[in-house]
């Protein structure tokens, strides 16, 4: 048998369609844009196929070709210019370098680009045009994405990370190429069916009940045979686009039947949980009291709107706002993006006492900025942190303190996702009563192995958090909770 030829390309980023951060090719160059063979060793949550597809190649003796990878932290809409930019710069790729027996896409799932309300669905159909009927194609996606009739029907293989936060990234992209591999010996013949339980919530997995419903799925998904993947796209509230929402994809081995009976059971046992999943959220009053009155240290609060991974500015200063009347000391907060405070701290250089405005400057419903004289601690160039096994650049950065209050200021728009955010400016976690993080639940696990308690807490209105009130334009108005039903097959009745 001759050697199996492989193609990989990532291009992703999650579109807060309510964002005033717009998208450019700067933006994509600030998080990740690795040209052919330019990819770091670690994976970006999203470009995992291809450090996995590198060792898929190397154990299984493919030969692998590595297209562009693409990947821009979320924020709001794509320029038409960046997006058609890159899907035809990676087209390009396939086109002159094929022909390939397998195509594994790392997608997102969630852009949209000025123009395009799906350009995923764009890129596969013109993916699925260049390589022919019978090339299978495989993408992974992020489960905060919308799936369209469009991508399912261009697509092979759809494959979501099950955990939010999503841990599991690296393991989604062994399960496509284990699929490619599969289908390409001839082994199986995968086809997608999909549920739509007609809902959008927030469903982290990390705490009951959802905990209990991703073990289910991953049971099913090894017992059950002729499964070859289950996922749940969880759907993206801040993304209004025709097809938002929650669905479930089950990949067979050429048994539609089974995938949308199993999919329908998710899909419902999914519905029962509706308004039963999200966190308890806090006040930014009720938060740092209950933070005051806990005997353990250090409790952490996520300003878990404000979450830059959710395509906000990550500039909010409301809790922050609430500490400096309160003078609190012993509190850290990561991060408040803010590049021009970050250049003028560089510019005054450590151990310097400077007035600084900062934060607040991007978004209606965020706080004011902060006027202070401040202490600049630290200055860091491209500063990190962790994420798994990936680095997550956030840019140059400052650490300045204000009275008893520490502030991280970055550049590169990031949530925080590992206390290595703090470590790294010389903040040990454990020595502080109150750690603040701009994230809404990727956080958890690194924080929870230092912090006795966590509280998550609604800080002004940095996202839209509630589809009953979203001026949404095009999202459907037919799903849970903007419309309630008895069942997800039930026919809407007259709104509440
Ligand atoms: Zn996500």
């Amino acid at each position: 048998m001759k050697t199996p030829r492989a193609f990989t390309a990532v291009l992703a980023t999650e579109t807060n369609t309510f964002s005033p951060i717009r998208v450019d090719i700067h933006a994509f160059k600030a998080s990740l844009l690795a040209r052919p063979g330019e990819h770091p060793e670690t994976p970006t949550l999203c470009s995992a196929v291809i450090t996995v597809g590198r060792r898929f190649a190397k154990d299984n003796g493919w030969d692998l070709v590595e297209g562009t990878a693409a990947w821009a932290d979320p924020a709001g809409l794509v320029s038409r210019q960046t997006y058609e930019g890159l899907r035809d710069e990676i087209l390009d790729q396939i086109e002159t370098g094929g022909p390939f027996d397998a195509i594994v896409l790392g997608l997102h799932g969630a852009m949209v680009a000025e123009g395009y309300d799906d350009p995923e669905g764009d890129f596969l159909e013109r993916v699925r045009d260049v390589v022919g009927a019978e090339v299978p194609i495989v993408a992974t996606l992020d489960p905060h994405s919308h799936l369209t009739q469009r991508r399912v029907s261009m697509a092979n293989a759809l494959i979501a990370f099950k955990e939010f936060p999503h841990t599991d990234f690296v393991d989604r992209a062994e399960d496509a190429w284990r699929i490619a591999r599969e289908t390409v010996a001839g082994d199986v013949k995968p086809v997608i069916s999909v549920f739509d339980p007609k809902m959008i919530d927030v469903f982290p997995t990390s705490t009951q009940p959802m905990r209990g419903f991703v073990d289910d799925m991953i049971r099913r998904e090894a017992e059950t045979p002729g499964i070859l993947s289950l996922s749940v796209i969880h759907g993206f509230l801040a993304g209004d686009v025709p097809e938002m929402g929650t669905k479930v994809i089950a990949v067979t081995d050429n048994d539609p039947a089974l995938g949308a009976s199993v999919a329908r059971d998710l899909g419902t046992a999914l519905f029962e949980l509706r308004g039963k999943v999200r966190s308890k959220e806090h006040s930014p009053a009720e938060a740092l009291d209950r933070a005051l009155e806990f005997e353990g240290a250090p409790v952490t609060i996520a300003d878990m709107w404000d979450n830059p991974g959710g395509g906000t500015a990550g500039d909010a200063t409301v809790l922050l706002r609430e500490a400096i009347d309160r003078k609190l000391d012993s509190i850290a907060f990561g991060s408040i993006w803010d590049p021009v405070a970050v250049q003028l701290c560089h510019a005054a250089g450590e151990g310097a006492t400077m007035q600084l405005r900062f934060g607040a400057k991007s978004a209606p419903n965020t706080g004011s900025p902060i006027d202070a004289e401040v202490q600049v601690i630290r200055n860091i160039r491209n500063a990190e942190q962790r994420f798994g096994d990936s680095i997550v650049p956030v840019g140059d950065a400052s650490l300045v303190k204000l009275g008893g209050i520490e502030v991280i200021l970055n550049s590169t728009r990031a949530q925080c996702f590992d206390t290595t955010l703090f470590t790294g400016f010389g903040i040990d976690p454990g020595q502080r009563k109150i750690l603040v993080v701009k994230s809404t639940n990727h956080f958890y696990r690194s924080f929870a192995l230092v912090s006795p308690l966590i509280l998550y807490c609604s800080a002004g209105l940095a996202y839209p958090t509630d589809p009953r009130i979203t001026p949404y334009k095009k999202a459907p108005r037919d799903i849970w909770p903007i419309l309630d039903r008895a069942s997800p097959e039930q026919a809407a009745s007259a709104g509440e």
